[in-house]
Protein backbone atom coordinates (compact mmCIF):
# COMPACT_ATOMS: atom_id res chain seq x y z
CA UNK A 1 0.00 0.00 0.00
CA UNK A 2 1.40 3.58 -0.77
CA UNK A 3 2.65 4.85 2.44
CA UNK A 4 0.94 8.13 1.90
CA UNK A 5 -2.25 7.04 1.74
CA UNK A 6 -2.46 4.73 4.67
CA UNK A 7 -5.17 5.34 7.43
CA UNK A 8 -4.02 6.22 10.82
CA UNK A 9 -4.18 3.20 12.39
CA UNK A 10 -1.85 1.23 13.95
CA UNK A 11 -2.27 -1.90 12.74
CA UNK A 12 0.51 -0.92 8.89
CA UNK A 13 2.37 0.99 11.06
CA UNK A 14 6.09 0.25 10.92
CA UNK A 15 8.11 -0.90 13.67
CA UNK A 16 11.93 1.12 14.18
CA UNK A 17 11.40 5.14 13.43
CA UNK A 18 14.49 5.08 16.12
CA UNK A 19 17.27 3.20 14.14
CA UNK A 20 16.14 4.52 10.86
CA UNK A 21 16.99 8.09 12.32
CA UNK A 22 20.07 6.83 13.70
CA UNK A 23 20.81 5.32 9.86
CA UNK A 24 19.83 8.64 8.26
CA UNK A 25 21.77 10.82 10.58
CA UNK A 26 24.12 12.80 8.23
CA UNK A 27 22.15 12.23 4.87
CA UNK A 28 20.80 14.67 2.86
CA UNK A 29 17.78 16.36 3.94
CA UNK A 30 15.88 15.46 1.39
CA UNK A 31 15.90 11.82 2.94
CA UNK A 32 13.28 13.07 5.71
CA UNK A 33 11.00 12.32 2.61
CA UNK A 34 11.51 8.62 2.87
CA UNK A 35 10.15 8.23 6.68
CA UNK A 36 6.47 9.41 4.86
CA UNK A 37 3.70 6.65 6.72
CA UNK A 38 3.35 5.87 10.15
CA UNK A 39 5.68 4.74 12.74
CA UNK A 40 4.76 3.14 15.73
CA UNK A 41 6.28 4.77 18.91
CA UNK A 42 7.24 4.00 21.95
CA UNK A 43 4.31 3.61 24.51
CA UNK A 44 1.67 2.50 21.76
CA UNK A 45 0.92 5.81 19.98
CA UNK A 46 0.99 5.52 16.08
CA UNK A 47 3.18 8.75 14.54
CA UNK A 48 2.24 9.45 10.66
CA UNK A 49 4.51 11.91 8.75
CA UNK A 50 1.91 13.29 6.26
CA UNK A 51 4.19 15.51 4.62
CA UNK A 52 7.44 15.75 4.92
CA UNK A 53 9.77 19.07 4.81
CA UNK A 54 11.49 19.64 1.62
CA UNK A 55 14.33 21.91 3.63
CA UNK A 56 15.16 23.49 6.98
CA UNK A 57 13.05 26.05 6.01
CA UNK A 58 10.12 25.09 4.59
CA UNK A 59 7.01 25.14 6.87
CA UNK A 60 7.33 22.44 8.96
CA UNK A 61 6.57 19.17 8.58
CA UNK A 62 3.20 17.86 8.90
CA UNK A 63 2.72 14.75 11.64
CA UNK A 64 -0.45 13.07 12.97
CA UNK A 65 0.03 11.36 16.10
CA UNK A 66 -3.06 8.72 17.30
CA UNK A 67 -3.44 7.90 20.73
CA UNK A 68 -5.47 4.58 20.79
CA UNK A 69 -8.54 5.28 23.08
CA UNK A 70 -6.88 2.26 25.21
CA UNK A 71 -4.56 4.57 26.17
CA UNK A 72 -5.73 7.95 26.06
CA UNK A 73 -8.29 6.52 29.00
CA UNK A 74 -10.55 9.18 28.94
CA UNK A 75 -14.02 8.55 30.51
CA UNK A 76 -17.01 7.67 28.31
CA UNK A 77 -18.66 10.50 29.17
CA UNK A 78 -16.04 13.02 27.96
CA UNK A 79 -16.82 12.06 24.54
CA UNK A 80 -20.12 9.98 24.12
CA UNK A 81 -21.25 13.03 21.72
CA UNK A 82 -20.23 14.76 19.27
CA UNK A 83 -20.02 18.03 21.24
CA UNK A 84 -18.20 16.62 23.92
CA UNK A 85 -15.52 15.21 21.70
CA UNK A 86 -15.33 18.96 19.91
CA UNK A 87 -14.83 20.25 23.69
CA UNK A 88 -12.44 17.41 24.85
CA UNK A 89 -10.64 17.84 21.64
CA UNK A 90 -10.45 21.57 22.26
CA UNK A 91 -9.21 21.01 26.04
CA UNK A 92 -6.50 18.09 24.72
CA UNK A 93 -5.07 20.41 22.14
CA UNK A 94 -4.86 23.67 24.28
CA UNK A 95 -3.20 21.75 26.83
CA UNK A 96 -1.09 19.99 24.25
CA UNK A 97 0.29 23.74 22.94
CA UNK A 98 0.80 24.51 26.82
CA UNK A 99 3.02 21.46 27.56
CA UNK A 100 4.81 21.82 24.07
CA UNK A 101 5.45 25.53 24.77
CA UNK A 102 8.98 25.48 25.48
CA UNK A 103 9.99 23.18 22.86
CA UNK A 104 9.91 25.77 19.41
CA UNK A 105 10.15 22.85 16.72
CA UNK A 106 6.16 21.55 17.50
CA UNK A 107 3.60 23.97 15.55
CA UNK A 108 0.38 23.65 17.07
CA UNK A 109 -2.88 24.86 16.27
CA UNK A 110 -4.73 25.69 19.44
CA UNK A 111 -7.43 28.07 18.74
CA UNK A 112 -8.37 30.87 20.63
CA UNK A 113 -11.12 31.56 23.27
CA UNK A 114 -13.58 30.07 20.62
CA UNK A 115 -13.98 26.41 20.55
CA UNK A 116 -14.07 25.01 16.85
CA UNK A 117 -13.78 21.45 15.76
CA UNK A 118 -10.21 21.84 14.31
CA UNK A 119 -7.99 19.66 12.61
CA UNK A 120 -5.45 19.79 14.74
CA UNK A 121 -7.08 17.90 17.35
CA UNK A 122 -9.89 15.43 17.11
CA UNK A 123 -11.63 12.79 18.94
CA UNK A 124 -13.20 9.82 17.71
CA UNK A 125 -16.17 8.31 18.06
CA UNK A 126 -14.06 5.21 20.01
CA UNK A 127 -12.40 7.71 22.11
CA UNK A 128 -9.06 7.74 20.40
CA UNK A 129 -7.28 10.90 19.88
CA UNK A 130 -5.38 12.29 17.09
CA UNK A 131 -3.07 15.47 17.17
CA UNK A 132 -1.99 17.04 14.19
CA UNK A 133 1.01 19.10 14.28
CA UNK A 134 3.59 20.91 12.29
CA UNK A 135 7.28 19.76 13.22
CA UNK A 136 10.54 21.84 12.41
CA UNK A 137 12.80 18.69 11.22
CA UNK A 138 16.49 19.84 12.21
CA UNK A 139 19.08 19.86 9.30
CA UNK A 140 21.70 21.68 10.19
CA UNK A 141 24.01 22.28 6.96
CA UNK A 142 20.89 20.87 4.84
CA UNK A 143 21.96 17.53 6.34
CA UNK A 144 19.77 15.26 8.73
CA UNK A 145 20.55 15.76 12.05
CA UNK A 146 19.53 11.73 13.25
CA UNK A 147 19.97 12.51 16.99
CA UNK A 148 18.07 15.87 17.34
CA UNK A 149 15.28 14.54 15.26
CA UNK A 150 15.01 11.15 17.11
CA UNK A 151 14.77 13.64 20.26
CA UNK A 152 12.02 15.00 18.65
CA UNK A 153 9.63 12.29 17.48
CA UNK A 154 10.55 9.10 19.13
CA UNK A 155 11.39 10.34 22.91
CA UNK A 156 9.73 14.29 22.65
CA UNK A 157 5.85 13.55 21.02
CA UNK A 158 5.28 10.17 23.06
CA UNK A 159 6.29 12.15 26.35
CA UNK A 160 3.83 15.10 24.91
CA UNK A 161 1.15 12.80 24.82
CA UNK A 162 1.71 11.33 28.36
CA UNK A 163 1.66 15.16 29.62
CA UNK A 164 -1.44 15.98 27.86
CA UNK A 165 -3.34 13.36 25.79
CA UNK A 166 -3.94 10.54 28.33
CA UNK A 167 -6.71 11.00 31.19
CA UNK A 168 -3.92 9.60 33.55
CA UNK A 169 -1.97 13.01 33.87
CA UNK A 170 -4.81 15.66 33.37
CA UNK A 171 -6.81 17.49 36.12
CA UNK A 172 -10.23 15.56 35.92
CA UNK A 173 -11.83 18.52 37.46
CA UNK A 174 -10.73 20.93 34.54
CA UNK A 175 -11.17 18.74 31.59
CA UNK A 176 -14.85 17.89 33.26
CA UNK A 177 -15.69 21.96 33.75
CA UNK A 178 -14.17 22.10 29.72
CA UNK A 179 -16.38 19.51 28.69
CA UNK A 180 -19.48 20.67 30.43
CA UNK A 181 -19.45 24.42 29.39
CA UNK A 182 -19.39 24.25 26.01
CA UNK A 183 -21.64 21.47 25.95
CA UNK A 184 -24.20 23.81 28.30
CA UNK A 185 -23.34 26.85 25.71
CA UNK A 186 -24.60 24.55 22.66
CA UNK A 187 -27.25 23.24 24.69
CA UNK A 188 -28.69 26.79 25.12
CA UNK A 189 -28.15 27.84 21.26
CA UNK A 190 -29.94 24.75 20.68
CA UNK A 191 -32.75 26.17 22.71
CA UNK A 192 -32.91 29.08 21.55
CA UNK A 193 -35.72 28.76 18.51
CA UNK A 194 -38.14 26.89 20.99
CA UNK A 195 -37.76 29.74 23.27
CA UNK A 196 -38.72 32.47 20.41
CA UNK A 197 -34.91 34.20 21.16
CA UNK A 198 -32.46 34.73 18.67
CA UNK A 199 -29.92 34.95 21.15
CA UNK A 200 -29.34 35.10 25.08
CA UNK A 201 -26.86 36.95 27.56
CA UNK A 202 -26.36 35.12 30.95
CA UNK A 203 -26.52 37.17 34.48
CA UNK A 204 -23.03 37.76 35.32
CA UNK A 205 -21.57 37.85 32.19
CA UNK A 206 -18.45 39.21 31.03
CA UNK A 207 -18.53 40.47 27.41
CA UNK A 208 -15.27 43.26 26.67
CA UNK A 209 -12.18 42.16 25.27
CA UNK A 210 -8.83 43.29 26.47
CA UNK A 211 -7.80 45.18 23.59
CA UNK A 212 -9.13 45.74 20.14
CA UNK A 213 -6.63 43.14 18.88
CA UNK A 214 -7.22 40.56 21.65
CA UNK A 215 -9.77 38.69 22.27
CA UNK A 216 -9.05 37.70 25.90
CA UNK A 217 -11.79 38.63 28.85
CA UNK A 218 -10.58 42.40 29.98
CA UNK A 219 -9.10 42.64 33.50
CA UNK A 220 -8.96 45.33 36.27
CA UNK A 221 -11.79 47.06 38.33
CA UNK A 222 -14.18 48.70 36.91
CA UNK A 223 -15.61 45.82 34.83
CA UNK A 224 -19.16 45.74 35.01
CA UNK A 225 -20.98 42.15 34.76
CA UNK A 226 -23.75 41.94 32.82
CA UNK A 227 -27.48 42.16 34.49
CA UNK A 228 -30.75 41.45 33.15
CA UNK A 229 -33.11 44.23 32.80
CA UNK A 230 -36.78 42.48 34.50
CA UNK A 231 -38.40 43.01 31.49
CA UNK A 232 -36.34 40.96 29.29
CA UNK A 233 -35.59 38.34 31.93
CA UNK A 234 -35.79 34.45 31.03
CA UNK A 235 -34.65 31.20 32.70
CA UNK A 236 -33.38 28.40 30.70
CA UNK A 237 -32.24 25.27 32.10
CA UNK A 238 -28.71 23.80 31.13
CA UNK A 239 -27.84 19.82 31.22
CA UNK A 240 -24.68 20.95 33.62
CA UNK A 241 -24.95 24.48 35.44
CA UNK A 242 -28.84 23.97 35.77
CA UNK A 243 -31.25 26.63 35.91
CA UNK A 244 -29.82 30.10 34.50
CA UNK A 245 -31.39 33.41 34.21
CA UNK A 246 -30.28 36.00 31.75
CA UNK A 247 -31.26 38.50 29.18
CA UNK A 248 -33.34 36.86 26.22
CA UNK A 249 -33.75 38.81 22.73
CA UNK A 250 -36.29 37.84 21.19
CA UNK A 251 -37.47 37.41 17.28
CA UNK A 252 -38.35 39.99 15.79
CA UNK A 253 -36.26 43.80 15.12
CA UNK A 254 -34.47 44.70 18.24
CA UNK A 255 -32.72 48.15 18.58
CA UNK A 256 -29.95 48.68 21.09
CA UNK A 257 -29.62 52.16 21.96
CA UNK A 258 -27.64 54.49 24.16
CA UNK A 259 -24.77 56.91 24.57
CA UNK A 260 -21.68 56.38 23.04
CA UNK A 261 -19.00 54.08 24.85
CA UNK A 262 -21.96 52.71 26.89
CA UNK A 263 -21.20 49.72 25.63
CA UNK A 264 -23.50 49.01 23.15
CA UNK A 265 -21.25 47.75 20.32
CA UNK A 266 -19.74 45.13 22.71
CA UNK A 267 -22.91 43.65 23.45
CA UNK A 268 -23.78 43.18 19.54
CA UNK A 269 -19.78 41.54 19.27
CA UNK A 270 -20.75 39.37 21.99
CA UNK A 271 -24.18 38.49 19.98
CA UNK A 272 -21.67 37.98 17.28
CA UNK A 273 -19.59 35.90 18.34
CA UNK A 274 -22.29 33.67 20.34
CA UNK A 275 -22.69 31.64 17.61
CA UNK A 276 -19.34 29.61 19.02
CA UNK A 277 -18.99 28.51 22.08
CA UNK A 278 -15.96 29.96 24.57
CA UNK A 279 -13.58 28.17 26.71
CA UNK A 280 -13.84 28.49 30.34
CA UNK A 281 -12.97 31.84 31.83
CA UNK A 282 -14.01 33.53 29.01
CA UNK A 283 -16.82 35.52 29.96
CA UNK A 284 -18.77 35.09 27.61
CA UNK A 285 -19.59 30.98 27.95
CA UNK A 286 -23.16 32.02 28.37
CA UNK A 287 -23.66 34.44 26.02
CA UNK A 288 -24.89 32.61 23.03
CA UNK A 289 -26.76 33.76 19.87
CA UNK A 290 -29.05 31.92 17.03
CA UNK A 291 -26.34 29.49 14.84
CA UNK A 292 -27.31 31.62 11.67
CA UNK A 293 -26.49 35.07 12.76
CA UNK A 294 -24.70 36.94 10.80
CA UNK A 295 -22.86 40.12 10.93
CA UNK A 296 -23.60 42.86 8.18
CA UNK A 297 -21.36 46.01 7.34
CA UNK A 298 -20.44 48.06 4.64
CA UNK A 299 -17.45 47.15 2.52
CA UNK A 300 -17.01 49.26 -0.28
CA UNK A 301 -14.51 48.16 -3.07
CA UNK A 302 -16.01 44.60 -2.59
CA UNK A 303 -16.95 42.67 -5.92
CA UNK A 304 -20.70 41.61 -6.35
CA UNK A 305 -22.20 39.56 -8.49
CA UNK A 306 -26.01 39.10 -9.88
CA UNK A 307 -27.61 40.13 -6.30
CA UNK A 308 -30.83 41.07 -6.28
CA UNK A 309 -30.65 44.50 -4.14
CA UNK A 310 -33.46 46.14 -5.98
CA UNK A 311 -35.32 46.46 -2.59
CA UNK A 312 -32.60 48.98 -1.26
CA UNK A 313 -31.16 50.10 -4.29
CA UNK A 314 -32.97 50.81 -7.47
CA UNK A 315 -32.73 53.89 -10.56
CA UNK A 316 -28.97 54.21 -10.15
CA UNK A 317 -28.04 57.40 -12.29
CA UNK A 318 -25.91 54.81 -14.52
CA UNK A 319 -29.51 53.33 -15.25
CA UNK A 320 -28.03 49.70 -14.36
CA UNK A 321 -30.15 46.83 -13.31
CA UNK A 322 -30.05 46.74 -9.50
CA UNK A 323 -32.08 43.27 -9.91
CA UNK A 324 -29.46 41.71 -11.37
CA UNK A 325 -26.57 43.60 -10.00
CA UNK A 326 -23.01 43.16 -10.33
CA UNK A 327 -19.87 45.67 -9.86
CA UNK A 328 -16.50 45.05 -9.34
CA UNK A 329 -16.50 48.13 -6.86
CA UNK A 330 -19.58 48.32 -4.61
CA UNK A 331 -19.96 51.77 -3.04
CA UNK A 332 -20.57 51.51 1.28
CA UNK A 333 -24.33 51.49 0.38
CA UNK A 334 -24.17 48.89 -2.28
CA UNK A 335 -21.94 46.78 -0.77
CA UNK A 336 -24.22 46.61 2.60
CA UNK A 337 -27.18 45.79 0.97
CA UNK A 338 -25.83 42.93 -1.17
CA UNK A 339 -23.99 41.14 1.65
CA UNK A 340 -27.59 41.68 3.41
CA UNK A 341 -29.32 39.84 0.76
CA UNK A 342 -26.50 37.39 0.37
CA UNK A 343 -26.48 36.56 3.89
CA UNK A 344 -30.23 36.20 3.85
CA UNK A 345 -29.82 34.11 0.69
CA UNK A 346 -27.59 31.83 2.05
CA UNK A 347 -30.20 30.71 5.05
CA UNK A 348 -29.28 33.50 7.30
CA UNK A 349 -31.99 33.58 10.54
CA UNK A 350 -30.35 37.24 12.17
CA UNK A 351 -28.67 40.20 11.01
CA UNK A 352 -26.69 42.07 13.31
CA UNK A 353 -25.84 45.94 12.06
CA UNK A 354 -23.84 48.35 13.98
CA UNK A 355 -23.91 51.93 13.04
CA UNK A 356 -19.99 52.18 13.72
CA UNK A 357 -19.58 50.25 10.60
CA UNK A 358 -22.77 50.46 8.30
CA UNK A 359 -23.68 52.91 5.69
CA UNK A 360 -25.63 55.50 7.02
CA UNK A 361 -27.54 56.01 3.82
CA UNK A 362 -29.15 52.66 3.75
CA UNK A 363 -29.36 52.75 7.44
CA UNK A 364 -31.80 55.76 7.30
CA UNK A 365 -33.54 58.66 5.46
CA UNK A 366 -35.07 61.00 8.08
CA UNK A 367 -37.70 63.22 7.08
CA UNK A 368 -36.31 66.52 6.55
CA UNK A 369 -34.12 64.79 3.61
CA UNK A 370 -37.29 63.42 2.30
CA UNK A 371 -38.61 67.32 2.53
CA UNK A 372 -34.97 68.14 0.46
CA UNK A 373 -34.21 66.09 -1.54
CA UNK A 374 -37.42 63.85 -3.60
CA UNK A 375 -37.69 60.02 -3.71
CA UNK A 376 -37.10 59.48 -7.13
CA UNK A 377 -33.39 61.62 -7.05
CA UNK A 378 -32.78 58.76 -4.20
CA UNK A 379 -32.11 55.14 -5.40
CA UNK A 380 -31.92 54.00 -2.19
CA UNK A 381 -34.42 52.97 0.29
CA UNK A 382 -33.39 52.84 3.75
CA UNK A 383 -33.18 49.45 5.92
CA UNK A 384 -35.72 51.17 8.53
CA UNK A 385 -38.78 50.45 5.77
CA UNK A 386 -37.82 47.04 4.99
CA UNK A 387 -36.42 45.87 8.36
CA UNK A 388 -40.44 44.61 9.88
CA UNK A 389 -40.75 42.93 6.46
CA UNK A 390 -38.03 40.95 7.01
CA UNK A 391 -38.86 39.79 9.81
CA UNK A 392 -42.65 39.34 8.96
CA UNK A 393 -42.62 38.03 5.66
CA UNK A 394 -39.28 36.17 5.83
CA UNK A 395 -38.73 35.41 9.41
CA UNK A 396 -35.40 37.12 9.56
CA UNK A 397 -34.77 39.21 12.92
CA UNK A 398 -32.44 41.97 13.02
CA UNK A 399 -30.23 43.46 16.03
CA UNK A 400 -28.92 47.04 15.10
CA UNK A 401 -27.06 49.28 17.46
CA UNK A 402 -28.15 52.96 16.71
CA UNK A 403 -27.53 55.42 18.99
CA UNK A 404 -27.90 57.92 16.37
CA UNK A 405 -31.26 58.00 14.90
CA UNK A 406 -34.31 57.85 16.39
CA UNK A 407 -35.91 56.49 13.07
CA UNK A 408 -35.75 53.06 13.59
CA UNK A 409 -38.04 53.62 17.20
CA UNK A 410 -41.11 53.44 14.80
CA UNK A 411 -40.39 49.93 13.80
CA UNK A 412 -38.33 48.21 16.79
CA UNK A 413 -40.09 45.04 18.82
CA UNK A 414 -37.70 45.89 21.66
CA UNK A 415 -35.55 48.51 22.74
CA UNK A 416 -32.52 48.24 24.81
CA UNK A 417 -30.65 51.08 26.10
CA UNK A 418 -27.14 50.56 27.41
CA UNK A 419 -26.32 52.58 30.33
CA UNK A 420 -23.00 52.32 32.04
CA UNK A 421 -22.79 48.99 30.33
CA UNK A 422 -26.12 48.16 31.48
CA UNK A 423 -28.93 47.20 29.43
CA UNK A 424 -32.15 48.50 30.22
CA UNK A 425 -35.66 47.70 28.63
CA UNK A 426 -37.01 51.12 27.38
CA UNK A 427 -39.37 50.15 24.90
CA UNK A 428 -42.49 51.23 26.66
CA UNK A 429 -40.90 54.88 26.82
CA UNK A 430 -39.77 54.41 23.07
CA UNK A 431 -43.22 53.75 22.03
CA UNK A 432 -44.13 57.40 23.89
CA UNK A 433 -41.56 58.98 22.02
CA UNK A 434 -42.51 57.22 18.45
CA UNK A 435 -45.90 58.23 18.90
CA UNK A 436 -45.38 62.00 18.00
CA UNK A 437 -45.12 61.86 14.32
CA UNK A 438 -41.96 63.18 12.73
CA UNK A 439 -43.67 63.41 9.43
CA UNK A 440 -41.50 60.69 7.81
CA UNK A 441 -43.16 58.63 4.74
CA UNK A 442 -41.93 54.85 4.65
CA UNK A 443 -40.70 54.16 1.23
CA UNK A 444 -41.39 50.60 1.10
CA UNK A 445 -43.61 48.64 2.04
CA UNK A 446 -41.84 45.44 1.88
CA UNK A 447 -38.84 43.44 1.48
CA UNK A 448 -39.86 41.33 -1.44
CA UNK A 449 -37.22 38.15 -1.10
CA UNK A 450 -34.37 37.59 -2.90
CA UNK A 451 -33.27 35.47 -6.15
CA UNK A 452 -31.33 32.59 -5.84
CA UNK A 453 -28.10 31.96 -7.59
CA UNK A 454 -26.65 28.80 -8.74
CA UNK A 455 -22.97 29.62 -9.08
CA UNK A 456 -20.64 28.01 -11.62
CA UNK A 457 -18.18 25.52 -10.53
CA UNK A 458 -15.60 26.28 -12.67
CA UNK A 459 -15.45 30.02 -11.37
CA UNK A 460 -14.55 28.67 -8.01
CA UNK A 461 -11.77 26.34 -9.43
CA UNK A 462 -9.32 25.51 -6.74
CA UNK A 463 -6.37 24.62 -8.41
CA UNK A 464 -3.80 26.87 -9.45
CA UNK A 465 -1.06 25.26 -11.68
CA UNK A 466 -1.98 22.23 -11.55
CA UNK A 467 -2.07 21.91 -7.59
CA UNK A 468 -4.61 22.33 -5.33
CA UNK A 469 -4.13 25.79 -3.36
CA UNK A 470 -5.92 26.66 -0.27
CA UNK A 471 -4.26 29.25 2.07
CA UNK A 472 -4.87 31.79 4.33
CA UNK A 473 -3.55 35.13 5.36
CA UNK A 474 -4.76 35.64 8.70
CA UNK A 475 -8.49 36.49 8.43
CA UNK A 476 -8.22 38.90 5.60
CA UNK A 477 -7.55 36.87 3.18
CA UNK A 478 -7.88 33.64 1.47
CA UNK A 479 -5.69 31.94 -1.58
CA UNK A 480 -8.16 29.82 -3.75
CA UNK A 481 -6.56 28.23 -6.84
CA UNK A 482 -5.61 31.44 -8.90
CA UNK A 483 -8.51 33.55 -6.70
CA UNK A 484 -7.22 36.05 -4.20
CA UNK A 485 -10.21 36.67 -1.91
CA UNK A 486 -10.66 39.41 0.38
CA UNK A 487 -12.72 38.59 3.99
CA UNK A 488 -11.70 41.52 5.89
CA UNK A 489 -15.31 42.72 6.57
CA UNK A 490 -16.08 39.26 7.01
CA UNK A 491 -15.89 39.62 11.30
CA UNK A 492 -17.63 36.58 11.99
CA UNK A 493 -14.02 34.51 11.25
CA UNK A 494 -11.97 32.66 14.14
CA UNK A 495 -8.62 32.69 12.73
CA UNK A 496 -6.35 32.26 10.24
CA UNK A 497 -7.06 28.22 10.06
CA UNK A 498 -10.48 29.04 10.37
CA UNK A 499 -10.24 31.09 6.62
CA UNK A 500 -8.35 27.73 5.29
CA UNK A 501 -10.79 26.04 6.35
CA UNK A 502 -13.75 27.98 4.69
CA UNK A 503 -11.29 27.64 1.64
CA UNK A 504 -11.50 23.31 1.92
CA UNK A 505 -14.75 23.96 2.23
CA UNK A 506 -15.57 25.72 -0.81
CA UNK A 507 -12.93 23.04 -2.75
CA UNK A 508 -15.28 20.30 -1.21
CA UNK A 509 -18.36 21.75 -2.62
CA UNK A 510 -17.14 21.74 -6.24
CA UNK A 511 -15.30 18.22 -6.12
CA UNK A 512 -18.08 16.40 -4.78
CA UNK A 513 -20.31 18.51 -7.22
CA UNK A 514 -22.54 20.15 -4.73
CA UNK A 515 -21.97 23.04 -6.48
CA UNK A 516 -22.53 21.78 -9.71
CA UNK A 517 -23.84 24.83 -11.79
CA UNK A 518 -27.28 23.58 -11.60
CA UNK A 519 -28.39 23.43 -7.37
CA UNK A 520 -28.64 26.26 -6.04
CA UNK A 521 -26.07 28.27 -3.59
CA UNK A 522 -28.32 27.56 -0.23
CA UNK A 523 -28.99 23.64 -2.18
CA UNK A 524 -25.36 23.20 -2.67
CA UNK A 525 -24.72 24.66 1.30
CA UNK A 526 -27.55 22.72 2.85
CA UNK A 527 -25.00 18.89 0.94
CA UNK A 528 -22.25 20.88 2.34
CA UNK A 529 -23.84 21.16 5.99
CA UNK A 530 -24.87 17.69 5.55
CA UNK A 531 -20.91 16.38 4.84
CA UNK A 532 -19.39 18.38 7.62
CA UNK A 533 -22.12 16.96 10.31
CA UNK A 534 -21.77 14.04 9.25
CA UNK A 535 -19.60 10.97 10.57
CA UNK A 536 -16.95 12.02 8.69
CA UNK A 537 -17.24 15.39 10.36
CA UNK A 538 -13.69 17.59 10.52
CA UNK A 539 -12.21 14.53 8.13
CA UNK A 540 -14.35 15.34 5.12
CA UNK A 541 -11.83 18.57 4.69
CA UNK A 542 -8.57 16.21 5.64
CA UNK A 543 -6.95 14.79 3.03
CA UNK A 544 -7.08 18.05 0.64
CA UNK A 545 -4.34 19.42 2.33
CA UNK A 546 -2.59 19.30 5.44
CA UNK A 547 -2.70 22.24 6.57
CA UNK A 548 -4.33 23.60 10.57
CA UNK A 549 -8.01 24.30 9.61
CA UNK A 550 -11.00 24.87 11.66
CA UNK A 551 -14.27 23.73 10.23
CA UNK A 552 -16.71 26.78 9.19
CA UNK A 553 -20.24 27.91 8.98
CA UNK A 554 -22.23 28.05 5.92
CA UNK A 555 -22.46 31.62 6.13
CA UNK A 556 -18.69 32.14 6.03
CA UNK A 557 -18.26 29.84 2.79
CA UNK A 558 -20.72 31.93 1.25
CA UNK A 559 -19.24 35.00 1.99
CA UNK A 560 -16.14 33.47 1.05
CA UNK A 561 -17.62 32.69 -2.79
CA UNK A 562 -19.40 36.10 -2.87
CA UNK A 563 -16.33 37.61 -2.67
CA UNK A 564 -14.59 36.13 -5.57
CA UNK A 565 -13.98 37.95 -8.39
CA UNK A 566 -14.38 35.55 -11.00
CA UNK A 567 -17.52 34.00 -9.58
CA UNK A 568 -20.42 33.79 -12.51
CA UNK A 569 -23.47 32.59 -11.12
CA UNK A 570 -26.86 31.86 -13.13
CA UNK A 571 -30.49 32.84 -11.84
P1 LIG B 1 -20.43 52.05 22.34
O1 LIG B 1 -20.61 51.14 21.17
O2 LIG B 1 -21.69 52.21 23.12
O3 LIG B 1 -19.86 53.36 21.96
P2 LIG B 1 -18.42 50.16 23.25
O4 LIG B 1 -19.17 48.89 23.29
O5 LIG B 1 -17.50 50.39 22.13
O6 LIG B 1 -19.42 51.40 23.39
O7 LIG B 1 -17.66 50.24 24.64
C1 LIG B 1 -16.86 51.33 25.00
C2 LIG B 1 -15.75 50.88 25.93
O8 LIG B 1 -16.27 50.36 27.13
C3 LIG B 1 -14.89 49.79 25.35
O9 LIG B 1 -13.54 50.08 25.62
C4 LIG B 1 -15.31 48.55 26.07
O10 LIG B 1 -14.28 47.61 26.22
C5 LIG B 1 -15.75 49.08 27.42
N1 LIG B 1 -16.80 48.24 28.01
C6 LIG B 1 -17.84 47.70 27.36
N2 LIG B 1 -18.61 46.96 28.19
C7 LIG B 1 -18.01 47.03 29.39
C8 LIG B 1 -18.33 46.46 30.69
N3 LIG B 1 -19.39 45.68 30.85
N4 LIG B 1 -17.49 46.74 31.71
C9 LIG B 1 -16.43 47.53 31.52
N5 LIG B 1 -16.09 48.08 30.35
C10 LIG B 1 -16.87 47.85 29.29
MG1 LIG C 1 -20.16 51.48 19.15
Amino acid sequence: MDRRTEADEGGSARAGLDRELQRLDGAPYGRYRGLTGAWALPGGCVLRLVRAQADPFAPPARFAVRVPGELAAFPRELWDSPVRRRALAGYLVRRAAREAAAESAYHLDAGGQEVLDRSSCTVAADGSVTLRLGVALPGPRRRIDGRAARQLLWEGLPELVGRALRHAASDPAEVAEFVATVEDSAALREQLPTLGLVAFVADGALLPRRTGADDRPARGTGLVPFRTPDALRVTVRLPNAGTVTGMGVPEGVTLIVGGGFHGKSTLLRALETGIWDHVPGDGRERAVAHGDTVKIRAEDGRPVTRVDVHAFVDHLPSGADTADFSTADASGSTSQAASLCEAVEAGARVLLIDEDTAASNLMIRDARMQALVAKEREPLTPLVDTVRSLHRDHGVSTVLVMGGSGDYLDVADRVVMMDGYRPYDVTARAREVAAVPTGRRAEAVSFPGVVARRPDPSSLDATARGRTRVRAHGTDRLALGEHEVDLRAVEQLADGPHVTGVGLAVELAVRRGHLDGRRTLAEALDLLDHDLAGPEGVAALVGVHDDDYAVPRRHEVAAAINRVRALRVRR
